[in-house]
């Protein structure tokens, strides 16, 4: 029987990474994260080798024997089954990000969502989540199994730690492979509440002021990344007044501001 938990830390021997990446199978296949045989997940061994999930199986139902060891460039170097298609875009992180020693690939339903939606993950509503991610952007659609798909990752892999990416899923990294996965299982919660104050009809920004005392203290716990690529990154509630905040008006006064707005258009002619 395989352990329910996973220590803190990357230096470890290959069998309690490969006993590790099948622990976090269960788990994101457990949470619902993935269906039928989606999702990755990876860690980097040494400098030279990386041990993935493979492909064509459910993540939920992996034994250490099935894992696949690779090099970095995707190579195989041992194990009976195939790397995953998907494992360029692990690779990518990995020799763009020295600090990363693991990445999570998931669908998780709420997440994907907002990257099915084109919508990233970036307000600044929730305090943990400024602490934590700073804000989670969405990567545009590249086809799976493709360099497309790394290509889309690029330009963002050095800034965040958790990605959206557009009509597909998510993934994450992490200086180790439970961190990765509490990445994942974040961005998922985020998603969630963020989605319950979209059916709610109202959100309440932290101020600019909020948002830079968190960034601070993520920058003095250590757990900051290179600078976000944007400068909304997350939005305030003064960027959210400033650049368009939602706001709701009846059909009444709808119909009513697209009548004056007409009739002051006849008027100028
Ligand atoms: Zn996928």
């Amino acid at each position: 029987m395989l352990p329910e938990s996973i220590s803190p830390g990357h230096v470890k021997s290959e069998d309690e990474h490969r006993r590790d990446v099948c622990t976090v199978g269960r788990w994101i296949h457990g949470r619902g994260f993935v269906a039928s045989t989606d999702g990755n997940i990876s860690v980097r061994l040494d400098p030279h080798r990386v041990l993935t999930s493979p492909t064509a199986i459910s993540k939920g139902m992996m034994t250490p024997d099935d894992l696949v060891i690779t090099d970095l460039r995707g190579r195989k170097l041992s194990g009976q089954r195939n790397p995953s298609s998907e494992l360029a875009m692990h690779l990518l992180i990995y020799s763009r990000r020295p600090d990363i020693n693991a990445v999570c690939h998931a669908h998780p339903p709420t997440a994907t969502g907002y990257a099915a939606a084109g919508m990233p993950l970036n307000k600044a509503l929730v305090s943990e989540i400024v602490l934590s991610l700073g804000c989670i952007p969405v990567a545009r659609y590249g086809t799976p199994g493709t360099p497309e798909l790394s290509e889309t990752l690029e330009p963002l892999v050095q800034h965040y730690d958790a990605i959206l990416m557009a009509n597909h899923g998510v993934v994450t990294c992490g200086q180790d492979l439970l961190t990765a996965f509490f990445r994942m299982e974040t961005t998922e919660h985020f998603a969630r509440v963020a989605l319950v104050t979209e059916l709610l009809g109202k959100q309440v920004l932290l101020s600019g002021e909020d948002v830079e005392k968190l960034l601070a203290a993520r920058v003095r716990y250590g757990s900051a990344t290179a600078a976000p690529a944007g400068p909304e990154c997350p939005v305030t509630a003064e960027g959210a007044s400033a650049s368009g905040e939602r706001i709701h008006v009846t059909r009444e006064e709808l119909e009513a501001l697209i009548e004056e707005a007409v009739r002051r258009d006849r008027a100028r002619r």
